[in-house]
């Protein structure tokens, strides 16, 4: 399997974006078999680069990401990110957990600082680590793993001082040995451009910013997603939303329609690739994809 930053290099030398998928492990076995037989398979005709799968709050799902990401990458053949947290976890632990990437020929971990389940405030567990800056720093010292971090084009929702400070928390977690950079979603690409231009100007990163892209399947869903991470919806988006109301089918081809435009305006502006949310369902980032195939084809 390959390491994500080579993947991004090669990708950018030849002038093509990077295309890689977000999945959750499933919580019953149907749920497993349909994504690792059904969405994943469907997903795959797309030619992905890579993927991700999130672990869930507070380390519940740590055997699951885990069993997830080597079927993946086992089945599929394709390159999956493992998703740490510190919630809940000791320095030994995560580094129980690591070896156990490791020894599954996992090389890719996303590194976060994670959320306590049930909307609770993050803690610090004793023994364990406060910051995802300092996990970053754990792992690289391993120099084994390829290591990604998240980014937040409208600033942390807990970032108190604003998106500026957390921005130069993010550059921490550069500094600190990540290599690439996922961003939390976002609805207006203003933000995107007004961060990764001043996380290239005026903090001279230059690892691989990559855009999360959701499209969206449910008015009621995303209201709920981004009331929790603190993404902004914009008015227009609101109204059509709301114009929509509780119709689903209407809603997920909207969606489509406005993660296309969103995706093409990125890569035309010189984004190193796109990184779908896609919620284990293969339907609209496939549509999205078939919509961009001129600009993705490899
Ligand atoms: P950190 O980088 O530690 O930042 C947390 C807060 O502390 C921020 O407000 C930051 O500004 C602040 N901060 C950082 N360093 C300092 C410092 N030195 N001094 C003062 N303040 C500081 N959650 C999960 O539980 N599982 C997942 O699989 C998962 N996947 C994700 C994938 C992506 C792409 C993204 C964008 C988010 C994901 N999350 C996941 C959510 C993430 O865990 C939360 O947003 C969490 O609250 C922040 O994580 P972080 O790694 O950015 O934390």
């Amino acid at each position: 399997m390959q390491l994500v930053r080579d993947i991004y290099a090669a990708k950018t030398a030849a002038g093509r974006p990077v295309i890689s998928f977000e999945f959750f492990p499933p919580k019953t076995e149907e749920g497993d078999r349909n994504l690792l037989e059904k969405t994943i398979p469907a997903l795959m005709q797309a030619n992905p680069d890579y993927c991700s799968v999130t672990y869930g709050a507070g380390g519940s799902t740590r055997d699951k990401t885990l069993m997830i990401v080597d079927r993946i990458q086992k089945e599929h053949g394709l390159t999956a990110v493992a998703h740490l947290t510190c919630v809940c976890a000791t320095r030994e632990q995560i580094g129980e957990l690591l070896s156990q990437i490791r020894s599954l020929g996992v090389k890719n971990v996303l590194a976060l600082r994670g959320d306590p389940p049930n909307g609770a405030e993050f803690q610090v567990t004793p023994g364990g680590f406060e910051f995802s800056s300092e996990l970053v720093r754990f792992i690289r010292e391993q120099d084994h793993f390829c290591i990604g971090v998240a980014g937040f084009p409208e600033g942390h929702i807990a970032c108190k001082e604003g998106k500026l400070a957390d921005w130069q928390h993010l550059k921490q977690k550069i500094e600190a040995g990540a290599d690439f950079v996922i961003t939390q979603l976002f609805f207006d690409n203003a933000d995107f451009f007004a961060f990764r231009d001043h996380m290239m100007k005026r903090h001279s990163v230059k690892v691989p910013l990559i855009p999360g892209i959701i499209p969206i399947q449910s008015a009621s869903q995303i209201k709920r997603f981004t009331a929790l991470c603190g993404a902004r919806i914009p008015g227009p988006l609101a109204a059509k939303l709301e114009q929509l109301g509780e119709d689903d089918a209407a809603v997920a081809d909207f969606g489509i329609e406005y993660a296309t435009h969103q995706c093409e305006e990125l890569l035309r502006n010189g984004a190193p690739g796109i990184h779908f949310y896609t919620l284990n369902k293969a339907r609209s980032t496939v549509a999205i994809l078939k919509n961009l195939s001129a600009a993705v084809a490899s």
